[in-house]
């Protein structure tokens, strides 16, 4: 019988989302087949932490050093690879951040396991794990078996397993020692390096204005600009606006950007890749312009229109203007 193991994500003492998320996916996966789902934390100080954790799973191991501030992947991997030594067969799920991403490939080989990332579904069949992820710039969904491994690693998209508190798990906390006592690292984590800090915080705004890589190549911002104000909220955007130095990084929304929960959230010319949609997952009304009719952010939209921003966007402020005469 595989058990299912939930590597924790913290920074600055606090567990990340992703660390819930794959509590939420592990407990599934455990009841499907029958296992235990156990929490894995690897942070300087662990007691806080652990004892949320073991309140929502069947057992968490705990071990502390200060080579754990941080992700360090050369420090996970090493003791990782010691502590599952003997607890095959397992599935270790996590989420799929960039210091997990930075882990999951060597941590797999170092445990002889199959790997799956950015998984958005989990799935036992027959008595067998089965992971779905998506392909082709997201066009084409893959059910993925692992038929030949004992072993399995799977890291989950942001976004796509919702975590519910159940305050039901065992509360047990297992403390082995670190085995990293002697072991000389790579990797040294060197300190936090604060994100720009703007003039407007779009974490904080209920309606958002956001624009993405469809306003074309030199657009006219002040367009965009005056319909945020019209609505009285914000200009956002996706990457490729920051990349392309039209607005500045803190105006970017997504994985790698600003999580954002808007009452209202006007995506103008935005395909809906996932790191975009990971953002704006809280928002409750997404309105999406776009002229391909198949762009994705069209799923997760509650109204669309297809056209161009161009067009739409001052037509809309147009109108907006006209109805408060
Ligand atoms: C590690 C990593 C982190 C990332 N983090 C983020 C992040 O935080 N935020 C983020 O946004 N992206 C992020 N990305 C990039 C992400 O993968 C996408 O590339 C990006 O979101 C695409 O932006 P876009 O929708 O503006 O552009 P595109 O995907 O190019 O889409 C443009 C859309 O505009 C439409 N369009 C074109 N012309 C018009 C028109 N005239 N009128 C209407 N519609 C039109 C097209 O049909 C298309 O759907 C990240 C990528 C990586 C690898």
């Amino acid at each position: 019988m595989k058990d299912v193991y939930v590597l924790a994500e913290h920074r600055k003492q606090q567990l990340r989302d992703t660390t819930w998320e794959a509590m939420a996916a592990g407990r599934k996966l455990a009841a499907e087949l029958g296992s235990q789902c156990i929490g894995i934390l690897l942070a300087d100080k662990v007691d806080e932490m652990a004892a949320k954790m073991a309140a929502e799973c069947q057992k968490v191991i705990a071990i502390e050093d200060k080579a754990f501030e941080t992700l360090n992947s050369d420090a996970v991997i090493q003791t990782l690879a010691l502590l599952m030594k003997d607890r095959s067969p397992f599935v270790l799920v996590m989420g799929n951040s960039n210091s997990i991403l930075d882990l999951a490939p060597g941590l797999s080989v170092k445990l002889d396991a199959a790997l799956a990332t950015d998984c958005f579904g989990l799935e036992v069949m027959e008595g067998q794990v089965r992971a779905l992820r998506q392909k082709y710039s997201y066009k084409v969904n893959t059910l993925i078996s692992f038929k030949n491994a004992d072993n399995v690693v799977v890291t989950l998209r942001g976004g796509a397993f919702t975590f519910v508190p159940s305050g039901q798990g065992s509360g047990t906390v297992e403390k082995p020692a670190s085995p990293l006592g002697g072991i000389s690292l790579k990797k040294r984590f060197l300190g936090y390096v604060e994100a720009e800090k703007g003039d407007v915080d779009i974490a904080a705004a209920d309606i958002i204005v956001s624009v993405g890589r469809g306003i074309g190549d030199e657009p006219d911002m002040s367009v965009f600009e005056s319909l945020a104000e019209t609505m009285g909220g914000v200009l956002a955007c996706s990457r490729p606006i920051v990349d392309k130095n039209l607005l500045p990084k803190y105006h970017q929304v997504g994985t790698s950007g600003v999580e954002v929960k808007p009452k209202v959230y006007l995506a103008l010319g935005i395909s809906g890749a996932f790191q975009h949609l990971g953002g704006i997952k809280g928002s409750p009304l997404i309105v999406a312009v776009n002229k391909d009719p198949k762009a994705p952010i069209f799923r997760v939209a509650q109204y669309g229109v297809v056209g161009d921003v161009n067009e739409i966007a001052p037509l809309l402020q147009e109108k907006i203007e006209q109805s408060r005469k």
